[in-house]
């Protein structure tokens, strides 16, 4: 296994889905290595202290950093500057910032601003579930997801293969991209995915003809699978939206007009438009498969 070898120190700033999982994931791949945790709210670090999820709990962001070779910022992406900025007095120099937003050039050009004397790379592993909190992560959260890492320019080589060697122990696999294109690329994967689904079950709950009951009676019509997105963490999704702005409306204007498309060929009844469309659709789902990014198993592996 990789071993992030100049990281003997990590604190984690953020113990909910993502710090935890980090946590968790340390203590069982990289043993050796002391974590330190810390979150602004005083029932997550008493959860988290409950749960044993780090070596130290700390009360206070610049106790917590202290000695740190590696600090994580896990916070939504609107609390990464004042997480930054909280965490500054108690960085030693050489410290690497990194963290996990889900957003990048926003993110990277907020810490990099709290931070100007430090190596702060930005990454964004591509996994979570539709869970928050400290109790909700778990170790394995990582195996076999992609790590994204955005590096800005001149970042210091040896900081990169640090953050990476470190996603890489943790059963990550990495790629580095400019924040900008990553920002466009979940725009697509994840961004607008999500937001359709907010959309989807909004609308649906608010229909006149078709009450609430009938929608969750008959919801594995296709519904629920839109629900399981639809139930993510407001906050974290609100902030998503409002940092990728640009990303995300630039994929929804391509969204509405595809979605045109369909709905011109449903009036005209044009049977091969719909037939091709669905055809390619599907073969996106079986190159994900192939690529062992999901499940074979048919419904998503759930017992019936
Ligand atoms: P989460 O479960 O809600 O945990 C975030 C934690 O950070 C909360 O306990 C929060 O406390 C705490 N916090 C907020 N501001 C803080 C600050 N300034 N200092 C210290 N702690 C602070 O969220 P999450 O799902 O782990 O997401 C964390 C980050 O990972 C986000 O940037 C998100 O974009 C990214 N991410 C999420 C996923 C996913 O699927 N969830 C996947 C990849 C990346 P309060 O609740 O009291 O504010």
């Amino acid at each position: 296994m990789p071993r992030a070898s100049s990281v003997d120190r990590v604190a984690i700033v953020g113990l909910g889905l993502i710090g935890s999982s980090i946590a968790r994931a340390i203590g069982e791949r990289l043993p050796e290595v002391a974590v330190v945790g810390h979150d602004a709210s005083a029932e997550v670090r008493k959860v988290a202290n409950e749960l044993g999820l780090c070596d130290t709990i700390a009360d206070d962001p610049v106790a917590a950093v202290a000695n740190a070779d590696l600090v994580i910022l896990a916070v939504p992406v609107g609390r990464m500057a004042d997480a930054a900025v909280a965490i500054a007095p108690g960085l030693k120099p050489e410290a690497i910032i990194s963290d996990v937003g889900s957003s990048k050039a926003g993110v990277a050009e907020a810490l990099a601003k709290a931070l100007p004397d430090h190596a702060v790379i930005p990454a964004h592993p591509v996994a979570g579930t539709e869970n928050s909190g400290p109790a909700a992560g778990f170790s394995t959260l990582f195996e076999g997801r992609w790590c994204i890492v955005t590096p800005g320019a001149g970042a210091s080589e040896d900081a990169v293969t640090a953050v990476t060697s470190f996603w890489q122990a943790l059963g990550a696999k990495v790629e580095t991209m400019d924040a900008a294109h990553h920002d466009m690329v979940l725009a697509v994967t994840s961004h607008l995915p999500h937001l359709i689904a907010y959309t989807i079950v909004g609308t649906a709950s608010e229909l006149e003809e078709v009450t609430e009951s009938e929608v969750i009676k008959y919801s594995a019509g296709g519904f629920r699978d839109f629900t399981r997105i639809a139930a993510s963490d407001p906050v974290m999704w609100r902030d998503v939206f409002l940092a990728n702005k640009g990303a995300v409306l630039a994929t929804l204007q391509r969204f509405n007009e595809d979605l045109t498309v369909l709905q011109q060929a449903i009036r005209r009844g044009d049977a091969d438009k719909l037939e091709d469309w669905f055809t390619r659709t599907r073969a996106i789902r079986r190159s994900i498969i192939e690529q062992g990014q999901d499940d074979a198993a048919p419904d998503f592996g759930r017992k019936h």
